[in-house]
């Protein structure tokens, strides 16, 4: 057992749960339509969040996070997007780069950067994907030329969440443009916004709302290199995807989240709502759904339970995070489908919570690695653990 896990044990696990719960009745769910429908920065609520140490939720607590464990962090996720999915992203990507500079840092950068990360005071994100590279990150473009004590870095990356309203992200670029294999070449910086850091425009999206997605240019952009992570070029690749079994954890527990949220939304509406002299979820054909959206929705959160203990142990857990990712990720499109042909016209209609899951869960299909790669992942992982010979 990790310290970590003795600090939260059953008791404390559900004090927890039970303060993310009432938040998110009392604060989250009487506002999250007016947000999202306005598609508004939520100022106020990211405040409350800092306050609740939300954005040091998984950062040590020598650093003045909350060092909760896997399990208890995936849970508080789950809670929040059985409401509002797209809030989580503003602390989730934040602590992506928190984790970067933990797990990676040199003890300086540690100091320097970890406690502004956990109260909040510097809020960022991961910045990976370029206009020409998403899933092949290693043919990325952006490129850090050694000056002196200095790098000055050029090149554009796009999608990043967090990247208007956050003042840093971690920033993956090429010291080494022609290394063999590629990989050899990538170094990770800690890129706070300065002169030659610009935000080129928002990217509008189908759901996802609220929290920023930016297009960023670096211009000749000059960093020291005490912001390299850990100090050493050419380790940006592990580095990036060093944090990718608690980012995959992450997204399976946003995928449970709206999986849940979907189904209560459907089964409440189905008690209500009456044709033919009974309310609908009498019906055989509404049943068959409901029967379908509840196995789905547990199995979801088993499955990133199951991850994020594994995690919390210390294992390697690549193949389990993947499998939780890729199916919580599917039970969130399939559920919120489901739901909203169970709304009938009304899951049409901007009045009713179900347009929003629906436009939103397709989205953790996408990050952390498509489901595409994710089967493959898990498939390779699968036969190099039950390899014969
Ligand atoms: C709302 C949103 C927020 C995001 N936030 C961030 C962020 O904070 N930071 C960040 O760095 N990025 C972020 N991204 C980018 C995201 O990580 C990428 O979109 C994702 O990695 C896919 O890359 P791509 O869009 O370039 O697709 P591509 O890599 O071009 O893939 C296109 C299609 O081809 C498939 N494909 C690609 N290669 C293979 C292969 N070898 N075999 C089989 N199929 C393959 C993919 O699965 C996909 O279906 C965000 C994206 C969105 C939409």
């Amino acid at each position: 057992m990790t310290i970590k896990e003795q600090a939260y044990g059953p008791q404390e696990e559900a004090v927890f749960l039970d303060t993310i719960r009432r938040w998110t009745a009392q604060e989250l769910k009487p506002r999250v339509k007016e947000y999202d429908h306005a598609d508004r920065y939520p100022t106020e609520i990211v405040e409350q969040m800092k306050e609740m140490g939300l954005f040091g939720a998984t950062i040590s607590q020598e650093y003045g996070g909350l060092g909760l464990p896997a399990r208890l962090y995936a849970q508080v996720v789950m809670e929040i997007s059985s409401v509002w999915m797209a809030i989580t992203g503003i602390f989730n990507s934040h602590l992506m780069l928190a984790l970067a500079v933990e797990k990676f840092g040199t003890p300086a950068q540690k100091d320097l950067w970890l406690p502004k990360f956990a109260s909040g005071e510097v809020r960022g994100g991961l910045a990976l994907t370029e206009p020409d590279a998403g899933t092949d990150l290693q043919s990325i473009r952006m490129t850090a030329r050694r000056d002196g004590d200095d790098y000055v870095i050029n090149g554009t990356k796009t999608w990043i969440s967090n990247g208007i309203e956050g003042s840093a992200v971690a920033l993956l670029v090429k010291t080494d443009p022609k290394a063999e294999p590629r990989y050899k070449g990538m170094s990770l910086f800690i890129a706070p916004k300065q002169t030659g850091f610009t935000v080129s425009r928002k990217l509008e999206k189908l759901g996802y709302k609220c929290i920023d997605s930016g297009e960023l240019v670096f211009q000749d952009y000059r960093l020291s290199k005490e912001h390299l992570i850990g100090g050493v070029e050419g380790q940006g690749f592990f580095q990036a995807t060093g944090g990718l079994e608690l980012g995959r954890i992450n997204v399976a527990a946003r995928g449970v989240g709206l999986a849940e949220g979907a189904l209560r939304l459907a089964s409440d509406y189905a008690q209500v709502r009456k044709t033919f002299g009974k309310p609908i979820c009498e019906h055989q054909a509404i049943q068959l759904k409901l029967g379908e959206m509840v196995t789905r929705a547990r199995a979801a959160r088993l499955l990133t339970l199951d991850a994020a203990e594994a995690f919390d142990r210390g294992e390697r857990c690549d193949m389990e995070a993947g499998m939780a990712k890729f199916f919580a990720s599917e039970a969130a499109l399939e559920n919120s489908t489901e739901a909203m042909r169970i709304h009938g016209g009304y899951g049409y209609s901007k009045e009713f919570d179900i347009e929003r899951f629906y436009r939103d869960s397709p989205l953790t299909c996408i990050g952390e690695g498509t489901n595409e790669m994710q089967r493959m992942i898990i498939a390779r992982q699968w036969i190099k653990r039950h390899s014969i010979a």
